[in-house]
This record gives C-alpha cells, sequence and structure tokens, in this order.
C-alpha cells in the first residue's frame, strides 16, 4: 500500500538520518497511507521552496507499552512532528508538554509538534471532518442539526467539533448504552443549555427533526458484509450523510442514502483535511494549498491496494 517501509522501535534507537523527519505512530500500521499522502505534499512544496527538499515522512509500528519511550526518542532525535493512529491519540494525551486548547476536551492528540521542552499536541480530525463535509456535501456543522453515530474516539471528537462549530442540536446514536453514557458524561458539562439527545440502536426518537446531517463515526462498515450501523429509511429524510469511514469506499450506510438519493460521502476527505492541517502546523504550509496534492496521492494509494 505504502512505498515506505514499515519502521520499529529499533530503527528509532539507531535514528541518524539526517534531514527534517515526520512521522506516524500506530499499531498496527501496514494500512495507514499517510506517508504517501505527506510525501506527495512535501515533494510538491520542495518543488516551490527549496527548504522543504529534506522533509521526509516516515511510519513506525509502536506498540502500545512502547509508546511512551519511542514518544521521548522522537523528541530527543529532533522529529519536527509526529501524527498518532490507533490505539495512541488517547494514551499520549497525558504525556504532553501542552495542548491545544481545542484539543483538550476531545481528550485525544492526533499531531504533535516539536517544542525544546517536549510535544505540544493537537486534535486536527476535528478542523478534517468539518473541511470535507463542507467541501463534500457543502454544508456547514454551523447551523445544522446532526445525527451522530458512535460512542467511540472518533465521535468525541466529531461531537466536540460539531459542539465548538455551533451546529444547531446533536443527536448521538450508538449501539450499547454504556458507551454512549460515558461520552455523555464528557460532553454535557460542554454544552450547557444546549439542545444534546442520545439513543440507543435500532430505536429511533420520533422528535428527530429532518434534514439532520448524519455522521458516521463508528467501524460498522470496516467490512464488506458489515451492515450499516442505522437505517436511513427509518430517518426523517436526511439532509446528507457522512461516513467516516473511506476504505472501502462505499460502505452499505452509504449505498443506501445513494438509493434513497441522500448527498452523501466517505471519510477520504477527512483523512486529507487533517494530515493537511497537520503539515501546516509542522511547516507552516498552508492546508489548502497541501490539500489538492494529498487527495491525489491518498487516491491512488488506495487503488494501488
Ligand atoms: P472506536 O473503537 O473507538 O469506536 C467504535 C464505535 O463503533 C463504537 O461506537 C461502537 O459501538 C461502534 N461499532 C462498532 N461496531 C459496530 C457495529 N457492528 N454496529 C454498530 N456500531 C458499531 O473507533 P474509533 O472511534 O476510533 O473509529 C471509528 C471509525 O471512524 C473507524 O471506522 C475509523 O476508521 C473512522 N475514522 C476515520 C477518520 C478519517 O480521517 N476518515 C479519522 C478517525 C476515525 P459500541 O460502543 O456499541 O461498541
Amino acid at each position: 500500500m505504502s512505498s515506505e517501509p514499515v519502521l520499529t522501535l529499533a530503527d528509532l534507537e539507531s535514528w541518524s538520518w539526517p534531514g527534517t523527519a515526520l512521522a506516524v505512530l500506530g499499531h498496527p500500521i501496514q494500512h495507514s497511507i499517510s506517508p504517501p499522502m505527506h510525501n506527495a505534499a512535501l515533494a510538491a512544496a520542495a518543488e516551490r521552496d527549496a527548504r522543504f527538499g529534506d522533509w521526509r515522512y516516515f511510519r513506525f509500528d509502536i506498540p502500545p507499552d512502547d509508546l511512551p519511550h519511542a514518544l521521548e526518542l522522537l523528541h530527543a532525535k529532533r522529529f519536527r512532528g509526529v501524527n498518532l493512529t490507533v490505539p495512541h491519540k488517547v494514551l499520549a494525551f497525558d504525556r504532553m508538554a501542552a495542548i491545544d486548547p481545542a484539543a483538550r476536551p476531545v481528550g485525544a492528540v492526533n499531531t504533535l509538534a516539536w517544542e525544546p521542552d517536549g510535544w505540544r499536541g493537537f486534535n486536527t480530525d476535528g478542523y478534517g471532518l468539518s473541511t470535507a463535509v463542507r467541501e463534500s456535501l457543502k454544508l456547514e456543522l454551523a447551523g445544522t442539526a446532526i445525527v451522530l453515530v458512535g460512542a467511540g474516539g472518533a465521535a468525541r471528537g466529531a461531537a466536540v467539533e460539531c459542539l465548538q462549530r455551533g451546529c444547531s442540536s446533536l443527536w448521538i446514536a450508538n449501539r450499547s448504552r454504556g458507551n454512549l453514557e460515558a461520552l455523555f458524561g464528557v460532553l454535557v458539562p460542554l454544552a450547557t443549555g444546549f439542545p444534546l439527545h442520545g439513543f440507543t440502536l435500532p430505536r429511533i426518537p420520533a422528535e428527530l427533526p429532518r434534514d439532520t446531517l448524519v455522521i458516521n463515526a463508528t467501524s460498522a462498515g470496516l467490512r464488506a458484509s458489515d451492515a450499516a450501523p442505522l437505517d436511513l429509511g427509518r430517518l426523517p429524510r436526511a439532509a446528507a450523510v457522512f461516513d467516516m469511514i473511506y476504505n472501502p469506499p462505499e460502505t452499505r450506510l452509504l449505498r443506501q442514502a445513494a438509493f434513497l438519493g441522500i448527498p452523501h460521502a466517505n471519510g477520504l476527505g477527512m483523512l486529507v483535511h487533517q494530515g493537511a492541517r497537520a503539515l501546516e502546523i509542522w511547516s507552516g504550509i498552508p492546508a489548502t494549498e497541501s490539500a489538492p496534492v494529498m487527495t491525489v496521492a491518498v487516491q491512488a494509494a488506495l487503488l494501488s491496494a
């Protein structure tokens, strides 16, 4: 999927690469298309500005127990920036020297920037979501009634983004009550006086408004055999459907949206825009400049998978 080799903690311990290094850490990591996405944007930037000629993005398979040591080594070896993916986004949160205020309520970081006294943690997933929704569905989270499906890490980030952007109401649907209640425990203090509602699937509340934006933040759909996490046919007509999953490119939920004539988009744009924003934090290259190059690169990476 990516021509970048999968590196390990041992590679990091003996690291002596002289250029400006960026990295993504995950476990597993071999499916990540972040390396070709970032390296394409860096190659394009280097054509315009020679300063980026020695920048390169690597990937490391780091098990959770090794994360603290890996973060120390990456800092000591002066990596300019780090992306974190499953399962590290929450685990790393307490190991930051500083946290971007917007990332604090999310309780998770996906982008770390090198600073002399340690890592500064950011979360660019919310920016990725809102930018992708605007670009692909011509919708703003602000002023929109949202049905968010899921109560895991991605749903928490999306819920905080919807609240911070000023959606008109937020309805969170989840399969299990326990995880829904845990998410509400985090969100309620952020949503004083705000119309925040929760329900467990497959029940659909009669009060659900029309013209909602449905966002799937569950992993239901990652396998071709997965059922859709909710039945769009049982909602008052949805205005649009955004599925955070991008591989496969069309989940059962998106196929149902197409069948019902509801505008819909997969999560590829979210991946691209969170990445473009991370690169902007590290390099100053405007996210809007990197995003088109990154889009072409991820489409090619998925086709060659
Ligand atoms: P988590 O494991 O933290 O959460 C999983 C969620 O999915 C839970 O709400 C869980 O419900 C629900 N779920 C799992 N299986 C099913 C099922 N068969 N039917 C209904 N609900 C189900 O995962 P994340 O929050 O980290 O990620 C969720 C999705 O978002 C993934 O597909 C991931 O790839 C995608 N994502 C995409 C990004 C992008 O850039 N496009 C960025 C981040 C995530 P329950 O609580 O009942 O177990």
